[in-house]
């Protein structure tokens, strides 16, 4: 199925993945500074929610925001190349065809309402376009635990982590996802934002980067 906008999983090389996009299994509180800023409990185990390749949008063209207002979480983008169910994470990185930067787009004043009242997260958090992706570097065994990850804001640096910093590293989060959630070829998983997160204002200019591996830019317009 293709997302709404066509939107396509590319390399860096600009070459289109072999496969349609799948779902995008998101993880959230795995920065400690990003647990404190929100006032949220340390999970003991992840938390996990899923948006649908419906909310799919290039990070590499302008940001069209329907609902506002738009908070945005900086991320590393895991690209899945292989099925993973029940995995060891020797499978886990095995199976893994790229990296890239997201932005996971969230409506915080809802999902905070929704959260007050025992309600599912899922309209503040996978509603059409709420997951922007750069292109995909190739995984080629970078070390996944020292990535920095950093998003620059109308020139200043907003958001900078590194995966050092999570409280569950990739390959145990991709294990442990796939205990509840098989993960296809096209599939992507977001592992989290470090601290800094914000709402996003008509006619930011963005730019989100992996340091060294891939980053996009782009500006933010509301419908
Ligand atoms: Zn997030």
């Amino acid at each position: 199925m293709r997302s709404p906008d066509g939107y396509r999983h590319h390399f860096v090389d600009r070459r289109e993945y072999f496969l349609p996009p799948g779902k995008v299994v998101c993880v959230g509180r795995n920065y400690a500074a990003h647990i404190r800023e929100l006032n949220n409990e340390t999970p003991a185990e992840p938390v996990l929610f899923i948006k649908p390749a419906t909310a799919l949008v290039a990070l590499e063209l302008p940001l069209s925001l329907r609902f506002q207002p738009c908070h945005f979480e900086t991320e590393l983008a895991v690209l899945i190349g292989k099925s993973l169910s029940r995995c060891t994470p020797e499978q886990a990185q095995l199976a893994i065809a790229g990296l890239g930067v997201g932005l996971d787009l969230t409506l915080r004043e809802l999902q905070d309402d929704l959260k007050s009242r025992g309600l599912p997260w899922e309209k503040a958090k996978a509603f059409d376009g709420s997951c922007a992706l750069s292109h995909f570097v190739p995984y080629s065994g970078q070390d996944l635990q020292d990535i920095d990850v950093r998003l620059t804001r109308n020139g200043s640096v907003v958001q900078s982590g590194n995966s050092a910093q999570m409280l569950f590293p990739v390959l145990d989060l991709l294990c442990y996802i796939s205990t509840f959630f098989t993960l296809l070829p096209g599939d992507v998983v977001l592992t989290g934002t470090p601290e800094g997160v914000g709402v996003l204002e008509e006619g930011d200019s963005l730019k989100a980067e992996l340091d060294g591996l891939v980053s996009a830019e782009t500006r933010v317009a509301y419908l």
